[in-house]
């Protein structure tokens, strides 16, 4: 288990990938295809450790787009955080790894 240095996260990036990635679909040569396969990764592992190293979790499901309408093409990344009064959701989106929407639902809310 390498500690990692703690860099600077250019502003307007995402600082959950940059913690746990390194880099995030908004550094060069990187696009939001590529860090959404990060995640799964990062996710998959995490999964199979059954072990969280670090106060921040993500999670990857597959669903039907919306726009094109092709089955589970649209990737749900969550983050969570875990803080003092639990577990907070720190952020997400949709991808359509087909046609390339990202279809916004901010206002997203729980059962
Ligand atoms: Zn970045
Ligand atoms: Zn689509």
């Amino acid at each position: 288990m390498g500690d990692l240095p703690r860099r600077k996260v250019p502003l307007g990036h995402s600082i959950p990938a940059h913690r746990v990635l390194g880099w995030c679909s908004h550094c060069p040569n990187r696009s939001l295809a590529e860090e959404v396969a990060a995640w799964q990764l990062d996710a998959q592992e995490r999964h199979e450790a059954d072990d969280v190293p670090g106060p921040l979790s993500s999670s990857v499901g597959w669903q039907s787009c919306p726009e094109c309408g092709e089955a589970e093409s649209l990737s749900v990344v969550e983050f969570t955080v875990r803080t003092a009064t639990g577990l907070k959701r720190a952020g997400g989106w949709k991808f359509c790894v087909h046609c390339e929407a990202i279809p916004q639902e901010a206002a997203h809310a729980g059962p």
